[in-house]
């Protein structure tokens, strides 16, 4: 018992020293951290969304064989942090349609969508899913998703390059406020 009261008067005697005159606010470092977490957490916050754009995976018809290149190393969208595909939507950021969207398909793609967390982006990736692409007057077939989802960006083409989809990020990037790098 002695040894401890011995101890705890060191203790006070060693912590009087080092302090000596200053007033002690412990809880002003801790106010301070907490401004500057504040501060920083936003951009930080939108500088690592707008370089980790994970899309959903998915394709829809033949626009989706290149959106299967874009993975491919002679692209290296891993370079920009595009490459995550995710196989849930409440893991995506953006969804990437690629193909044809026959009528059929609207209710499971709307379900995608509503699934994504916010906030979320499309991109109309290909002819078809700008416009209807070459059946523009078929039966069954919208004339572009923008008919049942905000798209933000559209890649054309049909095929369009694996490196339109990867110029079509960087739009994508530069609207959500992101910095395109060279
Ligand atoms: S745009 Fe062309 S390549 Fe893409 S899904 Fe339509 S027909 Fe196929």
């Amino acid at each position: 018992m002695a040894d401890n009261e011995n101890a705890r008067k060191e203790l006070e005697r060693l912590l009087a020293a080092s302090v000596g005159d200053r007033e002690i606010k412990p809880n002003v470092m801790f106010a301070k951290l907490s401004e500057l977490t504040k501060a920083f957490a936003k951009p930080m916050v939108d500088w690592a969304r707008v370089n980790s754009l994970w899309p959903l995976q998915f394709g829809l018809a033949c626009c989706a064989i290149e959106l299967m290149s874009f993975g491919s190393p002679r692209v290296d969208a891993e370079r920009k942090g595009y490459l995550l595909f995710r196989a849930t939507p409440r893991q995506a950021d953006v969804m990437i349609v690629a193909g044809w969207v026959t009528k059929s398909m609207i209710p499971e793609i709307k379900r995608m969508y509503e699934q994504m967390a916010e906030p979320k982006y499309v991109v109309a990736f290909g002819e078809c899913a700008t416009c209807g692409g070459p059946w523009w007057e078929s039966y069954n077939i919208i004339r572009g998703i923008d008919q049942v989802l905000p798209v933000d960006v559209y890649a054309v083409g049909c095929p369009p390059r694996p490196e339109d989809l990867y110029l079509a990020l960087m739009k994508l990037q530069k609207r959500i406020g992101g910095k395109i790098e060279d």
